[in-house]
């Protein structure tokens, strides 16, 4: 049954034998603080009325290749324009690779991004084959006007990404920059707004000033990261071509169900998301007043902090029931940076509690 190690390293190129398959670490009896997920269940009298909803599936059917009534629902609730089309995926990471692949056919099509950011951008990129070009984001976090500017000019993407708010660093970036870089911009610029939920600030309503914006969202950080849905926003041209790209029945049935109930509650998902706002600003300041631990500003459901030791801080964390995220093995601007997910004011408080005693040794 097993091939030779030989068959193996003929059949795949090097690319993707010397890559790793995305890890995500084992939480099984750890408080989860190292995803972006919303910590709170609903309420049981929605859950019941969601059961009930379920009876009514076909699973023997396939899904509606167009659901309209979700994306009618989920314009509502994004405040899409009414000129802009919506293409769905199986979650954001999807429309990233679906974007991407629009590019296989060039021989020298270049993806860029500031870095650090969102690591499926790079990682999807470099699978396919795609060059990427990374530009390195300020100490502070914000964008480089002149490298920008400088790399844009340089390598002419065809694609931007732009994370607003941007992960793992929480910022979001100039919004008059990002403009001036759209304006720029010889392609298309994708601004990705996974953290909308927790932010006070969106390009959705600048669809409508340019032709080459397409705004990408989630509904993983708001609460539903299980069903994997997120979409794209955007002129109906683009998003037209890039339509041939998505699999026929790439959202499943219980997805399409579940997403437009939950929208039908959004005002639950609203105030569990401001329930998550007020406790990140309170974490924040709790954090900022240990002595050896820098929190930068977030705009997004987590926060990012620099530690004397982040492996150390990592490890004892874990020893003590929390999982957080260690981006300290990335470097450079992140070498002993830590991502925390804002959790439950409990959850908050047990790492707090434990950040304590484990920074005074
Ligand atoms: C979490 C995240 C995504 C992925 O979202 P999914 O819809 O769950 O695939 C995309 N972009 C950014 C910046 C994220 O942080």
């Amino acid at each position: 049954m097993n091939p030779s190690k030989d068959k193996i390293r003929n059949f795949f190129s090097p690319r993707i034998l010397n890559s790793n398959a995305y890890h995500v670490p084992s939480a099984e009896g750890l408080i989860k603080l190292d995803a972006m997920e919303n910590p709170y269940d609903w309420p049981e009298t929605m859950v019941e009325a969601w059961l009930a909803c379920l009876r009514e599936v076909h699973p023997n059917r396939y899904p509606d290749p167009q659901p309209l009534s979700l994306k009618q629902s989920l314009r509502q609730y994004a405040q899409v324009p009414k000129e802009a089309e919506i293409l769905l995926g199986n979650g954001s990471d999807e429309i990233i690779q679906i974007l991407l692949m629009t590019l296989l056919g060039h021989s020298d099509a270049t993806v860029l991004a500031p870095e650090p950011t969102f690591v499926m951008y790079r990682q999807l990129a470099s699978m396919l084959g795609i060059q990427f070009a990374g530009v390195p984001l300020q100490t502070d976090f914000s964008l480089d006007p002149e490298k920008m500017m400088r790399a844009i000019q340089l390598h002419q993407p065809q694609l931007v990404f732009l994370a607003y708010p941007n992960n793992p660093t929480g910022n979001l970036f100039d919004a008059d920059l990002i403009h001036e870089l759209i304006d720029q911009a010889p392609g298309l610029v994708v601004i990705d707004e996974a953290y909308a939920p927790f932010a006070e600030a969106s390009f959705m309503a600048q669809l409508e000033n340019y032709d080459n914006l397409l705004v990408m969202r989630t509904l993983s950080k708001l609460g539903l990261a299980g069903l994997r849905l997120g979409f794209l926003a955007g002129p109906p041209a683009w998003l037209e071509q890039l339509d041939k790209l998505r699999l026929p029945y790439n959202i499943n049935i219980l997805t399409q169900l579940t997403a437009e109930f939950a929208l039908a509650h959004a005002d639950v998902f609203a105030k569990q998301t401001s329930q998550i706002r007020v406790d990140r600003e309170r974490l924040s300041k709790q954090l900022q007043s240990l002595p050896m631990v820098e929190v930068y500003p977030s705009a997004a459901n987590f926060l990012l902090m620099r530690v004397p030791d982040a492996d150390d801080v990592f490890q004892q964390l874990k020893a003590q029931k929390i999982l957080v995220k260690n981006l300290s093995p990335a470097g450079g601007l992140l070498k002993n940076c830590l991502r925390v997910t804002i959790g439950t004011p409990a959850e908050n408080q047990a790492f707090l509690g434990s950040i304590k005693t484990i920074i005074r040794g």
